[in-house]
């Protein structure tokens, strides 16, 4: 008799969250293959999610609790630790609390919270329990650095952060992709299945797909769409000059715009300041080719418009997002059958996004500054360390130190915390200076349920996974790790309270379409298809504001407008041959991670060289393969020159997340350690957008030269 079993699960790296089926051998070994029974992806996955059991295999993980036994820190120590128990563990970090409340009291602890901690529906119960007992007072997280000003534009445009329309793919005759490569990234914001395989059925219908971006991105084929070259940070007035035209030309849908919209005037106010042929210069795209795709957008039986972490890591990334919703109501085409709808799924959270005041912002050391989603901007988390007002930090599933701007600062900040506890599958670069380490279970050895893709499903559904297999050695879920601390520090022990469960909001939500999390459980798959999306619902439930209707241009984004003209201006004023740095991203990591996985080191991913088109570096006299010097301001990498001609000219381009030189624990990545490009990147006060938080990331100045 075979002692294999299967078990129907699903991928928690990206968005798309593939079903799989993991078969697990009597050895506890897992192998991954899609799930070809899955109601929605029907057997698609990529080699990311497949590859995973490499990391549930790997020998360099987390198998137990460390703790720090020397050297002292500097910002380039690496620790070294001592394995504990888990009793010994919580006992030791809660005598490290408590001594940095009795010298530094209550309001000195914070919380950093990572990217992979979203895929994880149990983990937010544990966290919460220990920030409100610990008493956090800041909190960080990963989401500064490439979404929340998609939270900060819908919050004030439809009155709850929540709403974010997504594009009727199966219906829609054009879709306007910005800043959005979908054949590598699998798409953001919006939870699809074979994202490529929809592009594809576009444009087989007759339809029309356009991809706004700095490269020729690989999304783009005769089959799936053509890309417009656009200068980086630009979208904004890109954006601008198609609303522009399209009302100046009378192909709006001015009944549907002042039926649903507040505050029209304002809104044409501000375009009319962009018309095509003034921003052309600008955005590098010529004002025939805005103009058509004005056109095009606006005459199309449903047209589609979506944008992602190209436009949102800019410096006004909450005003382009609010214009990609702009777009889509001036055309008519907002909440209507091939534009973009609401998707509520299992629980309508845009009913639970409201503003909580008309003034968030308060004063600070550091300016005049607000939270977002509950994080404070991560460019400022070198500065409340080194000010002193965080001496302790706690760290979920995130790795700052290579996924934000300025290492080397952040490294001497680090160093001088006095505590530091990281909570993560790896010995990542930011647990070398911790005093802390706790493993935690990857997605296989989790159960959990695929809350992050509510309010985004273009085929809405929800999954309930089983653990796949029991935690390796000493590895436990977060939301124990975190409950186990708390009581360590006087509070209720996660484990002898009957009360505690981790799912417990998910189960509050399905409520709400009369599903029990058991009666999900026992459904085939542990799968629950929803209906598809319908038009009527993103006014009907979506839309918060308190007579239903879009403001159209928000008083809150007042200062902004008259910055983007600020900015509109440097811009214009810049040399013709200035450098633009962007991030790439590949197909062989996942934002700062992955790096320590065998089958995805190949041979254009064994490092971050910096992409240029060939005629900017025969212009500086640089070669393919030279070793140069990439600087600005803010700091310099070395790197080696790769000829990318899909660039365009005056871009030059390095995927972040490597750097990983020194860090001997996880072994296949400091074989590859590649450099840090958020080196270059800016920090601090004035280094991120006022209204979101979100770091500048994108659209960086930088000089290239020879090293030496
Ligand atoms: S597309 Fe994303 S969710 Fe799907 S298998 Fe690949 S990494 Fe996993």
């Amino acid at each position: 008799m075979s002692e294999t079993r299967t078990v129907h699960t699903y991928c928690r790296i990206c968005e798309p969250t593939c079903g799989l089926v993991a078969t697990v051998d009597a050895d506890d070994r897992v192998t991954l293959k899609p799930d070809k029974s899955h109601p929605v992806h029907g057997g698609f996955a990529c080699h990311k999610g497949i590859n995973f059991t490499e990391i549930h295999h790997d020998p360099d993980r987390l198998n137990h609790p460390l703790a720090r036994r020397g050297p002292a820190k500097s910002a380039n120590t690496i620790g070294s630790f001592e394995q504990l128990d888990w009793s010994s563990a919580f006992t030791q970090i809660a005598e490290r609390i408590n001594a940095v409340r009795a010298k530094h009291g209550d309001d000195v602890f914070a919380m950093y919270t990572g990217n992979p901690s979203a895929f994880n529906a149990t983990a937010r119960e544990g966290a919460r329990r220990f920030a409100g007992q610990v008493g956090v007072r800041y909190a960080f997280g990963s989401g500064t650095q490439d979404c929340t000003n998609k939270f900060a534009a819908s919050e004030r445009v439809f009155g709850t952060a929540n709403l974010h329309p997504i594009p009727d793919f199966a219906h829609t005759r054009y879709f306007l992709s910005i800043g959005c490569n979908p054949r590598i990234s699998h798409m953001s914001f919006v939870h699809t299945t074979d994202p490529m395989g929809k592009m594809r059925d576009i444009v087989k219908r007759g339809g029309k797909v356009v991809y706004i971006n700095p490269r020729r991105i690989e999304s783009a084929s005769p089959a799936t769409g053509e890309v417009v070259l656009i200068k980086p940070d630009t979208d904004l007035y890109f954006l601008a000059a198609l609303i522009h035209e399209i009302v100046a030309n009378r192909w709006h849908d001015e009944a549907y715009l002042r039926a649903h919209g507040s505050r029209v005037g304002e809104l044409l106010a501000f375009v009319a300041n962009y018309s095509a042929d003034r921003v052309a210069g600008v955005t590098g795209i010529d004002a025939t080719t805005i103009r058509t795709i004005a056109r095009e957008f606006a005459s199309a039986e449903g047209a589609s418009v979506h944008c992602s972490t190209g436009v949102n890591m800019g410096r006004q990334g909450t005003l382009a997002y609010w214009l990609v919703h702009m777009l889509s109501l001036v055309t008519g085409n907002l909440g209507q059958r091939g534009g973009n709808l609401y998707s509520p799924g299992y629980f309508p959270a845009a009913t639970v996004g409201k503003p909580k005041s008309d003034d968030p912002f308060f004063d600070t050391e550091f300016g005049r500054i607000r939270t977002i989603t509950g994080s404070l901007p991560g460019n400022l988390l070198a500065d409340y360390i080194e000010s002193g007002k965080v001496k302790a930090l706690f760290c979920m599933s995130g790795n700052p130190l290579l996924s934000m701007g300025g290492e080397s600062r952040l490294r001497k900040a680090f160093a001088k915390l006095e505590l530091l506890v990281v909570i993560d599958i790896y010995p990542n670069a930011t647990s070398t200076l911790a005093d802390f380490v706790l493993p935690a279970t990857d997605w296989l050895e989790r159960e959990d349920v695929n809350a992050i893709s509510v309010g985004f499903h273009t085929e809405p559904y929800v999954q309930y996974t089983p653990a796949v297999v029991a935690p390796v050695a000493e590895r436990k879920p977060e939301w124990w790790i975190y409950g186990k601390l708390a009581a360590a520090i006087g509070g209720a022990d996660p484990e002898a309270s009957a009360t505690f469960d981790p799912l417990s909001r998910v189960s509050r939500q399905l409520a709400g379409i009369g599903l029990t999390l058991d009666e999900l459980k026992a459904k085939e798959g542990h799968v629950f298809r929803m209906p598809d999306p319908e038009p009527e619902l993103l006014f009907a439930i979506g839309v918060q504001n308190g007579n239903k209707s879009v403001d159209c241009c928000p008083e809150f984004f007042t200062p902004d407008l008259a910055q983007a003209e600020v900015i509109f201006n440097e811009l214009e004023a810049e040399p013709a041959d200035a450098l633009k740095l962007i991030t790439l991203r590949t197909n062989y990591m996942v934002n700062s991670w992955m790096h320590n996985v065998p089958s995805l080191k190949r041979d254009h991913a064994l490092d971050n060289p910096l992409h240029m088109h060939p005629d900017d570096a025969a212009r500086r006299g640089l070669a393919a393969g030279k070793e140069i010097r990439v600087s600005n301001h803010y700091g310099s990498v070395i790197a080696t020159v790769k000829f990318d001609e899909t660039l365009r000219p005056g871009v030059v381009a390095m995927t972040h997340g490597w750097g990983h030189g020194g860090n001997s624990r996880m072994r296949i990545a400091s074989n590859h350690p590649g450099v840090n490009v958020n080196e270059l990147l800016p920090t601090g006060p004035g280094s991120f957008e006022r209204l979101s938080n979100q770091s500048f990331m994108t659209g960086i100045p930088v000089d290239v030269a020879l090293a030496s």
